[in-house]
């Protein structure tokens, strides 16, 4: 059987490093706010290209703490509205909420499964204070388009880059392409911790200060509390973690390429379309999702041969019941998007041989 993500097998390539890096922290007696997250924090900023990273407790916080500190700021406040693809994992969405904003959806391009910046143009209110660009399935969102739109109506833009460490725009890598970008390291992201994980990613100084109080109760000096803040920060034992598998970041991105370059060249069904890719390093493959409608019979047919598979996202959030608020909008492309999508596997560990078994599998397939 080929799982959809072997994590033990991903892992194990580190194995060794990873368990020197555990027993340092062990044998160290410090376990939260010390060395390892400031030495990570030091090198991912540098990954990134950028002048700041604070280390956060997982990705949804990290989009939090941004706005957070926007609203700390003065930039917004509660009842604001912030733009945002209807097709993207639900943190994004739940992020913007919980901070008294209110998230307003954007239908999403059929061909880069990423939001359609002619649908965020349609959503800008009055209101409208921050656009979150979802760097979906590992591909750089339209930003040039989204900078443009930010540019005019005076809004943050805030990338969630929870799926595309590492991901190339115009020789600048993702977290540092506009305002405030957000980090997951949830164990099966592009760079994974073995636990939670995130990080808020900036080149602005006040951001970065605020961030860094508000993921420590509001505190940047001990007992001092400036802000009403939250209990998010990133432990020792996955920032020293981070800092070996950021060594093969690059490394495991270009294995990633590689094998979505075989998927995109040897897929060949008539019932199956693949995704446009416009340029090849602005797409780190979170995901390789292909398309059909008939997704039922290809996702059972893989099962059946040996082959899972999974769906991102088997609903687009106006139809998850926590927004049954957005129930009654309509968002023609994600909904088509939603029973057509299939995500086949797609891992650094994966074999030549397991590629090519999947695309022959693939090819072969009878829809009837
Ligand atoms: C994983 C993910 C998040 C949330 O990250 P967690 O670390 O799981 O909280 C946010 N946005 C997107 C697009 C994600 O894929």
């Amino acid at each position: 059987m080929i799982p959809f993500l072997n994590l033990k097998r991903e892992n194990d390539r580190y194995a060794d490093e990873i368990k020197e890096a555990v027993n340092r922290v062990i044998d160290s007696g410090w376990y939260i706010l010390g060395e390892e997250k400031e030495r990570f924090e030091k090198e991912f900023a540098a990954y990134c290209g950028a002048k700041y990273c604070i280390g956060v407790g997982n990705g949804l916080d990290a989009i939090r703490l941004i706005l957070m500190s926007y609203m700390e700021q003065g930039a917004m406040q509660e009842g604001d509205e912030v733009v945002l693809p209807v097709n993207t994992f639900i943190a994004t969405a739940l992020a913007v909420s919980q901070c008294g904003l209110t998230p307003i959806f954007a239908d999403c391009d059929l061909d880069s499964f990423n939001i359609d910046p002619a649908s965020v143009r349609e959503k800008i209110s009055d209101k409208t204070k921050a656009i979150i660009a979802v760097h979906l399935y590992g591909q750089v969102a339209p930003i040039e388009e989204l900078k443009e739109i930010a540019e005019e109506y005076g809004l943050k833009l805030i990338e969630d880059a929870a799926q595309a460490h590492g991901a190339v725009y115009n020789g600048r890598r993702t977290g540092n392409l506009a305002d405030a970008a957000a980090f997951s390291f949830y164990p099966v992201k592009n760079l994974g911790g073995l636990g939670d994980a995130g990080a808020v990613v900036t080149n602005d100084e006040s951001l970065h200060s605020i961030v860094k109080a508000l993921s420590n109760y509001g505190s940047n000096e001990k007992y001092i509390h400036t802000y009403k803040g939250l209990n998010s920060r990133l432990d020792e034992m996955q920032a020293a973690i981070l800092s070996v598998k950021l060594k093969y970041l690059e490394e495991d991105n270009k294995r990633r390429k590689a094998i979505a370059a075989y998927y995109s060249a040897n897929i060949y069904h008539e019932d199956i379309l693949l995704s446009s890719i416009s340029l090849p390093d602005s797409h780190v493959f979170h995901l390789y999702v292909i398309r059909t409608k008939n997704r039922a019979g290809l996702e059972s047919y893989l099962k059946n041969n040996g082959v899972q598979t999974q769906i991102h996202y088997p609903s687009a959030i106006h139809k998850q019941k926590a927004y049954l608020e957005c129930a009654d909008q309509l968002y023609p492309i994600a909904e088509k998007l939603q029973d057509e999508v299939l995500s086949i596997p797609l891992y650094p560990s994966l074999t030549d041989s397991e590629v090519s078994e999947i695309c022959n599998l693939i090819n072969n397939w009878k829809n009837i």
